[in-house]
């Protein structure tokens, strides 16, 4: 049945894809002096098929993220799970905590008190333990969600204290137009609030997830201390949005 809409060629190019990236994330931690298990590699599957996406999973990819809480829903009854871990990266509307909440292992896009909040508050109301990261608007742009830099670490201390809430970590999108040298400057100061936030133990935070890199960018994130990168297109091709 998989067959016949996703021809062999298909899912070799996606088992191509992976082995060639997994190369490249292993080099770039060898190049940064890092060992190559302290990168997580997240396949990301927003528009992605259902059989295309179970077969990443049987090449081994173990973590997957989706930006649409409607999409995630919808595909995941025809997903292969089974040990593997499951994360939210897109913009999280609050009238869709409810839908969200225990689908998830982590919500990577906590972008506002409010967003946390409303979390906070179902996962209470459910008893789920909701574990998250904060993103962060590391360039300052406009158009963008997320924490300004100067604000995370109150941030992060004021969610940890809610209720049913787990900090684990920071997420960023790096700017889309950005020239390389930009890139590596905004993932060093991500690296920097990582590790000064860590470094004050502060109660209920386990900084332990660096979540940022993308497919044009995550040698130069997995340089800056990355232990998190999440990979679309060089996994599954350019998106075909439907
Ligand atoms: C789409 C998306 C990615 C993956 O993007 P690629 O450039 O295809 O690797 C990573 N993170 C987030 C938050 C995304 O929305």
């Amino acid at each position: 049945m998989t067959e016949k809409y996703y021809p062999e060629e298909r899912l070799q190019e996606i088992s191509d894809n992976i082995k060639r990236v997994r190369e490249t994330v292993a080099q770039a931690a060898i190049r940064a002096g890092r060992d190559p298990a302290e990168v997580r590699l997240m396949a990301v599957t927003k528009t992605v098929a259902a059989a295309e996406i179970n077969h990443a999973i049987s090449c081994g990819i173990d973590l997957i993220g989706e930006n649409k809480v409607q999409e995630f829903l919808s595909k995941k009854p025809q997903l292969q799970l089974s040990g593997v871990e499951t994360h939210m990266i897109g913009h999280l509307q609050t009238n869709k905590v409810k839908d969200i909440l225990g689908q998830v292992d982590v919500i990577q896009s906590v972008d506002s008190l409010r967003l946390a909040q409303a979390l906070s508050k179902r996962a209470q109301a459910q008893n789920i333990p909701c574990k998250v990261l904060l993103e962060v608007n590391i360039a300052g742009e406009e158009s963008k969600f997320g924490f300004c830099p100067q604000d995370v670490r109150a941030a992060a201390q004021e969610i940890a204290n809610l209720p049913g809430m787990q900090v684990r970590g920071l997420m960023t999108v790096a700017p889309m137009l950005a020239k390389k040298s930009e890139v590596c400057t905004f993932f060093i100061n991500m690296q920097r609030l990582f590790i000064d936030i860590r470094a004050e133990k502060m109660d209920n935070i386990t900084m332990d997830i660096l979540s940022m890199g993308m497919s044009d960018d995550f040698s130069e994130a997995i340089a800056a201390g990355s232990t998190l990168v999440r990979l679309g297109s060089a996994i599954f091709g350019i998106r075909q949005y439907r």
